[in-house]
Formats: C-alpha cells, structure tokens, sequence
C-alpha cells in the first residue's frame, strides 16, 4: 500500500484522530532505512533517482489543502510518514519549520507529528526538526541487536540498539516510543518479540528511555511477509500491564 499524492486524508488513524498526512519519500515506492518484515508499504526497492518533492512542492500542497479544508470540522494532528522514512528528506527542517507556520496560520488546534523509525536520529538538522514539532513517534521493535536486525532488517547493518538509544535519550523522555509486536519467521530465522527474555530486554530499555507515552501495537494489515502473526488483544495486554502499573502512558492498538 503506497501514498501517491504529498498530501493524503484527512484520514481517521486508529492512534492519532482526524489526520492529514504528509508523504516525503516518493510516491512510486517506498524508500526507507529499514525494511520491516511488516511494513505495509511491502519491501524496499532499489531505484537509483527516487523523486522526492521539493520543500515549496510540499508547502504550496499543504496550504492548497489547509485552505480547502477551512470551514470543516478541525483536525486533530499534521501526520509525517507514508511511503518509507520522512526524516531521509534532505529539507526535513525547513519542511517542518513551513509545516508549523501553516499550521498557526490555518488550523493552529492541530499538532504536528512525526513517525520515524529513529534512524537518522544521528544527525542534529533531524533531532532539532523533531524538537518543534508536538509528537515525536519514535520506532523501537526490539531491545536486542539480534531481534531488531530480523524484524527491521536495518538497511546500515551496523546499526544497533545502543545507538538508538543514545539517540532517543537526547529527548530526554520527551517523545512517544513505538513499538511493534509480532510473531513468526522470515528467511528461517524466528522473530518473536513477545519471548521472556525480549520482553525483559525491552522493559529495560522502557525504564531507561522513560518515554512520557509507549504505543504498542499489532499487525493490521498485508505484510510483505506471509509468514507473520497477529498477536492477540489479551496478550498485548499482559505484555503493556507491567508498564502501567509503574505508571507508564501506554497505549494499545490491538
Ligand atoms: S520503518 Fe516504517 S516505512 Fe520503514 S520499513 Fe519499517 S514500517 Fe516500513
């Protein structure tokens, strides 16, 4: 499933209300620095020019559709993501920086928000853009080098947990950590995310990051992947209640 125009939605999102979508990345195929066995944007490919709109592109569609919307019922939240990873645009500072200002101008109810797989969050153009926006919804799948490289295939095989997680602390909590759960097996390599010992590793990570919201969530749609389950309500429940009982904003889409 790919987003084909700058501007989708207003669409209503299962975590997030009323939102009106931004796609970066391009709109013929996804373009990401993970390749998640899950993602429902299907696997990376390799294309050698991808065509990613321009800053005044992505500003004149934002306010065409702001303007066009004036008048309807509010939106809840101007919602970064689609066809891979919106913080790869090379003007994702200055993109956020007009998104804000379109948003006082228009709809100043709504928050800007970002969903990113926390990759680029080595680079302070990123970590500045995501500073001024409301939500920063930040992926962590699995608190061992090993599990995240099988569910997230890192595009940088290099790429670890304990990065991330430096990176993340420069929020110092403030930010919303994403998690995925799921079971099954890629390739003949077992994921599962779900086992004791994963999901001690993460509790850990969650006391440390100290996220001031964790959203957990299942598969809801194709995945490039056949061989994946959905974990089942309940279980997400088991899996949040820890957290919540130490006082952790957590949030299940199940
Ligand atoms: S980070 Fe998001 S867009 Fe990128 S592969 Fe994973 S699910 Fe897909």
């Amino acid at each position: 499933m790919l987003f084909n125009s700058i501007i989708y939605g207003p669409i209503h999102s299962r975590r997030l209300g009323t939102s009106l979508g931004v796609e970066l990345m391009p709109i013929d195929h996804k373009l990401c620095t993970f390749n998640c066995v899950y993602c429902e944007c299907g696997w990376n490919e390799k294309v050698p020019h991808p065509k990613l709109p321009t800053r005044e592109e992505v500003k004149t569609a934002l306010e065409e559709k702001l303007i066009s919307l004036s008048g309807e019922a509010g939106l809840d939240v101007i919602t970064f993501s689609g066809n891979g990873e919106p913080t790869l645009h090379p003007d994702f500072l200055g993109i956020i920086e007009d998104t804000i200002a379109l948003r006082n101008q228009y709809c100043p109810q709504a928050k800007v928000s970002v969903l990113s797989n926390s990759t680029q969050l080595g680079r302070p153009d990123v970590v500045l853009a995501l500073k001024l926006c409301e939500n920063r919804i930040l992926k962590l799948d699995a608190a061992t080098d090993e599990m995240m490289r099988c569910i997230d295939m890192p595009v940088n095989e290099q790429l670890n947990v304990a990065t991330i997680m430096r990176w993340l602390q420069q929020f110092n909590g403030d930010f919303t950590l994403q998690t995925c759960f799921l079971r099954g097996e890629h390739n003949g390599q077992i994921i599962d995310n779900t086992t004791p010992d994963e999901l001690a590793a993460w509790y850990k990570v969650v006391d440390t990051l100290r996220p001031k919201q964790i959203m957990i969530y299942v598969i809801d749609r194709k995945t490039p992947e056949e061989n994946l389950s959905k974990i089942p309500r309940e279980e997400m429940e088991r899996i949040a209640a820890p957290l919540i009982e130490k006082g952790f904003n957590v949030s299940i889409s199940a």
